[in-house]
């Protein structure tokens, strides 16, 4: 070990060109690179010294690692979405949670108009098309219209917002549903979702994931979207029943759905992957490397203020 350089614990990659300020910078263990049995000797190894974790938004960091590491502090997570950090037990052990919001809410938001856009246009069945020389048969055929279409937002956040901004400069009519009113905004607010859905044509999920918001899409809000109604999730699978998704789109009872994330990632079901209605993606919501870059360089940001003993910038 080298003394002057304090030990981290890492749970999951980050934006690959910052892994090499990330080992510059600490005596780092990469847990993820080794197999169980070298992941423990190394956690015993560092436990005695270890302050803070670095992990990512899926990956999270659970109790029982966290419990391995009686000095630990603090638990900086290269991601917004901190649903898979044990926040529970970090506020019963006072350690600290930071995480990166703002730095990815536009590229977010960008794929969830891109989803959109995608599944309602039915651009990859069209592009489908074309390769398999279909076009020289016929046309492709109609698609709905985006225009004046109304789009119910799940989750008023950072993301959420800069998804109705980009809504309705499509010529999209935007209402929202979420825990507290917003006087400062423009839309106006539904009481729960399923009245949202009823009103929509088009529902977004952009809330956070874990517990509190577990199915919020629920199959009587889905039902209430309707078989012309398209469903966008690029906040997490949690956040919608993954079952009753299935079963509407597979009915044709949902006219289509333009999903970011999942129940069991990278496991999607095959019925999806089958299904012509659904556009699909490997959660790639901040997956651009300007914003990867950006977030690595506030996780880092998040554990030199740590070690320097300094504000942390981002708690959550
Ligand atoms: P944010 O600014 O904290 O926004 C979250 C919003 O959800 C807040 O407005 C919050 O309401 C609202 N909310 C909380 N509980 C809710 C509930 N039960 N029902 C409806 N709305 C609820 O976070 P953000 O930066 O916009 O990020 C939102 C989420 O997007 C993250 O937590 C993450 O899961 C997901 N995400 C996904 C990707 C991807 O790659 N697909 C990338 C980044 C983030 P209040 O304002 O009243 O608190």
């Amino acid at each position: 070990m080298n003394a002057t350089r304090p030990t981290l614990l890492q749970l999951g990659p980050i934006h690959p060109p910052c892994q090499a300020q990330v080992d510059a910078a600490h005596d780092v263990v990469k847990a993820w690179t080794l197999d169980p049995a070298a992941r423990e000797t190394a956690i015993a190894g560092i436990a005695d010294r270890c302050e803070a974790i670095l992990t990512n938004g899926g990956r999270g960091a659970d109790a029982a690692t966290m419990a391995r590491l009686p000095r630990l502090k603090l638990v900086a997570c290269h991601g917004v979405g901190v649903d898979a950090i044990d926040l529970a037990w970090c506020r019963a052990h006072g350690v600290a949670v930071t995480n990166t919001p703002d730095v990815l809410t536009e590229d977010v938001a960008d794929l969830a108009l891109a989803l959109l856009l995608a599944t309602v246009r039915r651009i990859p069945q069209a592009d489908r098309f074309v390769r398999e020389g279909r076009w020289l048969e016929g046309p492709f055929g109609l698609t709905p219209t985006l225009q004046g279409r109304r789009v119910g937002i799940v989750g008023l956040g950072r993301i959420g917002q800069a998804i109705a901004k980009r809504c309705a400069a499509f010529g999209c009519e935007i209402a929202w549903q979420g825990p507290r009113d917003k006087p400062g905004q423009p839309w106006p607010r539904h009481a729960d979702v399923v009245s949202l859905a009823e009103w929509a044509d088009v529902l977004i999920a952009a809330c956070p994931g874990g517990e509190a918001t577990r199915h919020a899409v629920s199959l009587a809000a889905l039902e209430a979207l309707g078989p012309v109604g398209v469903f966008v999730n690029i906040a997490r699978g949690s956040v919608v029943d993954q079952a009753a998704l299935v079963e509407l789109v597979v009915q044709g009872r949902l006219g289509g759905a333009g999903l970011d994330v999942f129940d069991d990632e990278p496991r999607v079901p095959a019925e999806l992957i089958a299904s012509d209605r659904v556009v699909l993606q490997p959660h790639q919501g901040s997956a651009t490397d300007e914003t990867r870059g950006a977030m690595a360089r506030l996780a880092l940001s998040n554990l030199a203020a740590h070690f320097a003993g300094r504000p942390l910038l981002t708690p959550v």
